[in-house]
């Protein structure tokens, strides 16, 4: 799929000399490569060519785009031209060659002297992952073209809802969703993180809707078209839309909630401590560099807990607990405004760098903010979670940090060895050289990298050189290398010990033999991690059992999303028909892939196939496309 340009053979050559010219002996005690960070990582390991994208961007890379849309409800299309400058690294360049899936491309023009002048290009036959290279011939002076196109109405990255799937039923929404590589289903574009660049567009959009971006929202002009403005450069799965009956509501100067109304109290009140987890990261890791940052609440059916569109995430309704109990995911997007947005990994396989890096930084927050006890229920929620991800690998390389080059679609990098194996590694490096050492580091990392697209070997080296070369003790290459490089958790990884769990996991022994029954037992003060800790960890109980936890504690119905899941698994797993029609409800109005994608693989592995695809053929309307996509996939494997 890729081929090999001069100019990409270069650059790599170019990486592998530096990579030699800290070879092994330059180590002052000759002691060679058992503390040398990158010395001996084999060349292959450098080779960062994205595999997901048809983009020539060694070549000639796209700086800005400019979009110009109809949001157009009847027909769900985006309807309209996209502008795109562009600059030639290679100067003999003559063509721009962009990812498209399922566009159609009514013309193309050339700025030239002569003003805008048709353009050849060619459109290749689509595949499934990847859609069409489109390729356009731009000569050797223009440095603009003009696309006229409409997105597909079955476009991935795009959810057109029907007024009946929001929660006012009156108008319709839509929203994106363009990691990993769906934006080139919205606009033709370089679709991978190593490229960067600025956005503008004009949206028209029908009356009485509001149109955001994830960008400064500049506004409706005399024409009625919303103008928005993405000044920092951005990879091109942070370009976001959202469009629906939404309102705001501050929660200080900088930053606000968007929701429909009938959540919007709630949202603005459920991520009020959002300011404070800002002032913390921005502490520890440098300034917020991106303007406003402002949190939409979207409906159900997106499928993910959080998404972090620059200036504007993305949120899923379910973090919506009433207690503040979910917010680690606010954290958490919030976070990618270092990690992810700010120093992007430039390819899916070095995913971890980004959620990694993330989901480390979110703890941090949730720590400084909460206290240690939190924060570290949540590193052994996330340590289960991660081994069981660890389990179910669908093979070892994908249980590397760097993942392997042959994944058959990025999605495969989006599980929790990225998240919480990358966290996990950063805890191990924290460990090994002290916070004083660490956090200063971690900082000058988000500072020299900003707005760049980086790869592992970037850190590792980074790492090298600003703190393993001045304390070679506090690892082993080899120790490094299993984190990277290798499967499963490293033996040297953390292990989180939650006093506050031990004593779930005492009195939860104590009611299963009997001792106390389930209403005694005192889960007054028991936050929500108490209770997925005591949920997750219970064995299979008789009929009896599922009866009382659920009469002493009405687990059938809560509004808690994570408790929801947590108690339903348990009851598909044991069978607790009482719990079915409330399950059944919950896979009808929640769309987070992290609970109905478990939720209906467990009604398939338990004997319960035909519910399982009774209820999806009735919920999948109101799912998302990649969540559609998902499911089919498991229940007709
Ligand atoms: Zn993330």
């Amino acid at each position: 799929m890729m081929t090999f340009r001069p100019i990409a053979l270069t650059l790599i050559s170019a990486m592998g000399l530096a990579l030699t010219s800290c070879s092994p002996g330059s180590t002052p005690d000759g002691e060679a490569d058992t503390h040398m960070v990158q010395s001996v990582i084999p060349a292959e390991r450098f080779f960062t060519a994205d595999q997901f994208t048809y983009a020539n961007h060694q070549e000639v890379i796209v700086s800005h785009a400019d979009l110009d849309l109809d949001v157009n409800f009847n027909r769900k299309v985006l309807d309209g031209a996209v502008t795109l400058a562009f600059e030639r690294l290679a100067p003999e360049a003559q063509t721009l060659t962009l990812d498209t899936k399922d566009l159609l491309i009514k013309a193309v023009a050339l700025q030239t002297q002569d003003g805008w002048t048709p353009a050849d290009y060619t459109l290749a036959d689509a595949d499934p992952v990847l859609g069409s290279a489109m390729t356009i011939n731009i000569g050797s002076e223009a440095s603009q073209l003009r696309i006229i196109y409409e997105t597909s109405p079955s476009a991935e990255g795009l959810q057109w809802l029907s007024p009946a799937q929001t929660a006012g039923k009156e108008k319709p929404y839509l929203f994106s969703q363009a990691q990993a590589i769906h934006a080139r289903t919205m606009l033709p574009i370089q679709d991978t993180p190593a490229v960067r660049l600025t956005y503008s567009a004009n949206l028209r959009v029908p009356e009485g809707l509001l149109p955001l971006m994830s960008a400064s929202q500049d506004g409706q002009s005399e024409d009625g078209s919303y103008s928005f403005s993405m000044p920092q450069p951005i990879p091109s799965y942070l370009i976001a839309i959202a469009v629906g009956d939404i309102k705001f509501k501050a929660i200080n100067d900088t930053i606000g909630v968007y929701a429909e109304e009938y959540i919007l109290d709630a949202s603005a009140e459920e991520f009020a401590e959002t300011p404070q987890m800002e002032v913390v990261n921005t502490a520890l890791y440098g300034p917020y560099r991106w303007g406003r940052y402002d949190l939409i609440v979207l409906p159900p059916s997106f499928p993910y807990g959080g998404m972090e569109n620059p200036r504007l995430s993305f949120m899923t309704p379910t973090l919506i607990a009433g207690d503040k109990s979910l917010t680690n995911v606010v954290a958490h997007e919030l976070a990618h405004s270092w990690s992810g947005n700010l120093v992007t990994n430039s390819n899916w396989r070095d995913a971890w760098l980004n959620e990694g890096f993330t989901s480390y930084v979110e703890n941090r927050v949730m720590e400084e903010l909460y206290g240690e006890r939190r924060a570290v229920m949540e590193q052994v929620l996330d340590m289960e979670g991660m081994k069981r991800a660890i389990s179910e690998a669908k093979r070892p390389e994908l249980t590397h940090l760097k993942l392997p080059d042959d994944m058959a679609h990025p999605d495969e990098a989006f599980t929790l060895v990225s998240y919480i194996k990358g966290a996990n590694f950063l805890f191990f490096l924290e460990d090994r050289f002290g916070r004083e050492k660490f956090d200063p580091f971690l900082r000058n990392w988000f500072n020299d990298y900003a707005f760049e697209s980086v790869t592992t070997e970037d850190f590792l080296s980074f790492l090298h050189e600003n703190l393993h070369k001045d304390n070679p003790d506090a690892l082993t290459r080899a120790e490094l290398d299993a984190w990277v490089y290798g499967p499963g958790l490293p033996d040297t990884a953390r292990k989180p010990v939650s006093d506050a769990f031990d004593e779930v996991a005492g009195l939860s022994a104590r009611w299963e033999n009997g001792e106390i029954s389930a209403s005694g037992l005192p889960t007054k003060n028991w936050s929500t991690h108490e209770w997925l800790h005591f949920l997750n960890g219970l064995p299979e109980l008789t009929r009896a059992q599922y009866k009382d936890l659920d009469d002493a504690f009405s687990l059938t119905g809560t509004q808690n999303a994570e408790t929801a899941f947590a108690w339903y698994m348990q009851a598909i797993k044991g069978g607790y028909e009482a719990a079915y029609p409330a399950l059944e409800e919950f896979l009808m109005t929640v769309g987070r892939g992290k609970f109905i994608y478990r939720l209906y693989g467990a009604l398939k592995d338990n004997g319960q196939a035909e519910m399982a695809n009774r209820i999806f053929a009735e919920a999948k309307a109101g799912y998302h496309p990649i969540a559609q996509r998902r499911i089919s996939a498991t229940l007709s494997e």
